[in-house]
């Protein structure tokens, strides 16, 4: 079939049924190179919730995408077959049985050697992603955008919630720490000894300050991750809230849209197996403009996955 976006000059963009990119909504066994895949599950939110209403959200922000790339001169979705492939099954009461459904969602499209890139719901979210990824591809290089480590401890007697991947992901080999690197990254913390964890794994952590005093210089300095496996996960959150208001845990002092822009255009990755944008939360937004950040960032991983499209027959 043709993987192709309906077009606004044919119908108008707040025409039609949506879906993300408004790219057509297909099985998931059908011949697309690049999955767009909904993860509406918020239990593992600590603070406001609502990021289960993130990817019906971000498929209506959906409609202001377009597919050329100005500064990259490339058309992501004449390169990639591009398609939504609705929503992974999520348990809203379980954290349990959401990661098992998971599991086996993502364990088939892994075995159908798709690419992903999963629009969440809460960080919790993203270590069943990850599991998934290292079965087929073994450790990975994670590029983490957030406010927060989310190596923390866990909280009320659970080992899973939405700040918790990082660890667990480190814990259970899913991810080579000292080659894994996070952006955005800012205080408050709860105690000094919140970075124990990081300091002793060697993890690549790198704050709002590192990317303000000099931006030019930050991205001439980031890892360039080559032709290894790499994932990326993207918490809304490491935007400052005037930019993204609409998601769990605001931290103020953060990154502006644009920055992240030109850190994602920067980013020397060409195996990216998969991704993830999560904690965009629509009851807590303005405007939409969360939902709209998340979705010009969706544009970007697509254009990451597209230079990365040489690898994907390797997988
Ligand atoms: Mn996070
Ligand atoms: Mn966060």
């Amino acid at each position: 079939m043709e993987y192709k976006q309906l077009s606004g000059r044919d119908f108008p963009r707040f025409s039609g049924v949506k879906t993300f990119f408004r790219m057509p909504y297909v099985a998931v066994d059908a011949d697309y190179d690049v999955g767009i895949v909904g993860v509406p599950y918020d239990g593992g939110v600590s603070y406001r919730p609502g990021a289960r209403f993130g990817p019906s959200k971000i498929r209506e922000m959906s409609s202001l995408g377009r597919g050329y790339h100005w500064s990259r001169d490339v058309n992501i979705l004449e390169r990639l077959k591009v398609a939504d492939i609705g929503d992974s099954p999520t348990v809203p009461v379980s954290q349990e049985k959401t990661y098992q459904k998971m599991g086996n969602f993502f364990n088939n499209l892994m075995s159908l050697n798709k690419r992903f890139i999963a629009i969440g719901g809460d960080h919790s979210t993203t270590l069943p992603l990850l599991r998934a990824v290292h079965k087929k591809y073994g450790k990975v290089r994670l590029i983490h955008f957030d406010a927060h480590l989310d190596t923390y401890p866990a909280a009320w007697g659970c080992e899973y919630h939405h700040g918790t991947f990082v660890r667990h992901a480190v814990d259970e080999g899913l991810i080579v720490p000292d080659k894994s690197f996070q952006v955005g990254i800012r205080g408050p913390l709860a105690n000094k000894d919140d970075l124990d964890f990081v300091n002793k794994h060697k993890l690549n952590v790198t704050t709002v300050d590192d990317v303000r005093n000099g931006l030019n210089d930050f991205l001439n300095k980031m890892p360039d991750f080559g032709d290894e496996p790499t994932y990326i996960s993207f918490d809304i959150d490491c935007l400052d809230p005037s930019y993204a208001p609409g998601t769990g845990t605001p931290v103020p002092g953060g990154l502006t849209t644009y920055e992240v822009q030109r850190i994602l255009r920067a980013l020397k990755v060409k195996n990216l197996v998969g991704a993830d944008i999560v904690e965009v939360s629509p009851p807590y937004d303005s405007s939409d403009i969360t939902s709209l950040a998340a979705m010009d960032t969706l544009f970007e991983l697509l254009c990451i996955m597209s230079d990365s499209k040489i690898n994907f027959t390797k997988g």
